[in-house]
């Protein structure tokens, strides 16, 4: 179960936690449109609330005045596989030896066949195939004072990525695995109320004002007392996830004081110091490839173009159930404004390049708009690894990179040239510590050991 999903926490005693959760939730909504879901706290009971697909499609008025009470989460969820997939919506919810909490979680659990056998053998029932009731069953069976002292105990069994916001019956608890790999951050709404979100861009939403991160190994609970900040376990080194640099993270966000837009413009502009061409016009691929064109465009001084038309009305979900309606996808997704391209020499800009597929119609495609060439320029180094930390990129075997040669690539996907930025090249335009990244789905050096069971999709070629 790999996952990269967006979670959200709110302490707002005399708010409509619930209502603020739902916005801030919206302003995740490209972490995940799988599923969603909100519970909410008043100080005895946990509400809880959760549908498949988008928000809008889940949340009615009822539901969320249904839900009363001064604290809240929610979850918005991004997987690409999973049959029965609401069983494994969040948050979850765990009701153990007098342990009551509400669990969202943004990662992925590398030593989750481990914790499932060890819990299995304590006698307890998992129903769910995803890591994060695990997670929650992990910190209900910990002896401890309080629920702080019972995360941090179950922080030490656990490996791989995890942000969390969780709901006790009367608090809001965020936190932060000690590599820190995806993100988390902390707002403040009216002086004395607390938010919780995987991105900044969730704070505005809620006109809650941006105060720190959540730090790498750090339990940070909103409460009656205020907030409060625990240095849970101790953190090896950071390793922040840079695919959320390059794709994930919205254009608006902040990460570690970085915004994500600008980062991406001048991945453009090194992007054409290290692979330039002569061309006619530069286009994106919307919307992840917009910033990187124009920062491309603006370093080149070759015009930018509108060439890709998104149709933003047709969910990630209504692709998935079907390969016919996969392959007619592409179209009903993007189309080209031929005006942009006929008669051109087109640069193509895209963010990554993962199993080739989808570059490879958008290709055909601007050659049947006319275009006389098409040079490719992706504002990430090769995708050739396989994520074991929250991203779904693939099995190694269908990254293409993981298989062929750049040009090898440039021949398959039918480009007149491709030019990848390089790694250097992409620390530079984010300007953080190289060391600060995990980078493990470029270079396949993973921050952590990778437990056993993973190595086969690891070592698998072909
Ligand atoms: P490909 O040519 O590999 O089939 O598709 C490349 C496109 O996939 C790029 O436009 C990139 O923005 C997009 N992409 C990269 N990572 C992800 C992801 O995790 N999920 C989805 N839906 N698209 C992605
Ligand atoms: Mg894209």
């Amino acid at each position: 179960m790999k996952e990269s999903c967006g979670v959200f926490g709110i302490y707002a005693p005399g708010e409509d936690v619930a209502r603020l959760t739902y916005f801030g939730l919206f302003a995740l909504q490209h972490r995940g449109q799988e599923a969603g879901g909100i519970a909410v706290a008043n100080g005895e009971r946990i509400f809880l609330q959760k549908g498949l697909g988008l928000l809008n499609n889940i949340f009615t008025e009822e539901m969320l005045q249904s839900l009363e009470g001064h604290c809240a989460i929610g979850h918005t969820r991004y997987s690409t596989t999973g049959s029965n997939i609401i069983l494994n919506a969040q948050p979850i919810f765990i009701s153990h030896k007098g342990v009551k909490l509400a669990l969202a979680h943004n990662g992925n659990i590398t030593n989750s066949l481990f914790l499932s056998a060890q819990l299995t053998d304590l006698g307890l029932t998992i129903n769910s195939t995803s890591d994060s009731e695990l997670i929650g069953l992990l910190i209900a069976i910990q002896d401890g004072e309080d629920i702080v002292e019972k995360i941090a105990k179950a922080m030490k069994s656990l490996k791989g990525a995890y942000s969390l916001t969780i709901l006790t019956p009367d608090k809001v608890i965020a936190v932060r695995d000690p590599y820190g790999i995806r993100p988390l951050c902390i707002g403040k709404l009216n002086g004395d109320k607390w938010v919780f979100a995987s991105e900044s861009c969730a704070l505005s939403l809620v006109e809650a004002s941006f105060v720190r991160e959540v730090e790498p190994g750090e339990i940070v609970v909103a409460g009656e007392e205020g907030l409060k900040s625990y240095k849970a376990i101790p953190s090896p080194r950071k390793a922040f996830c840079i695919f959320e640099f390059i794709y994930f993270a919205r254009p608006d966000s902040y990460i570690e004081g970085v915004n994500i837009h600008l980062a991406r413009r001048r991945m453009g502009r090194i992007l054409f110091e290290e692979g330039a061409v002569e061309a006619d016009v530069v286009i994106g691929v919307p919307d992840t490839g917009t910033a990187a064109a124009i920062g491309f465009s603006e370093a080149s001084g070759i015009p930018y173009g509108e060439g890709l038309l998104k149709n933003k009305y047709i969910g990630r979900t209504f692709i998935l159930p079907d390969q016919r309606i996969r392959d007619v996808g592409i179209k009903l997704k993007l189309t080209p404004i031929v005006e942009t391209i006929k008669n051109k020499r087109v640069v193509l800009v895209d963010d990554s390049i993962v199993r080739g597929t989808t570059t490879g119609k958008i290709i055909r495609m601007l050659f049947e708009a006319g275009a006389k060439e098409v040079h490719v320029r992706i504002s990430s180094p090769p995708i050739a690894y396989p994520c074991f930390f929250g991203i779904d990129t693939a099995v190694r075997s269908e990254l293409i990179a993981s298989r062929l040669s750049v040009e090898e690539i440039r021949d398959y996907i039918g480009a007149t040239s491709l030019k990848y930025l390089s790694l250097e090249g992409l620390i530079r335009a984010i300007g953080l510590p190289k060391e600060n990244f995990c980078t493990a789905c470029l270079t396949g050096e993973y921050p952590e050991e990778i437990p056993e069971h993973f190595h086969k999709l690891l070592l698998e070629q072909r």
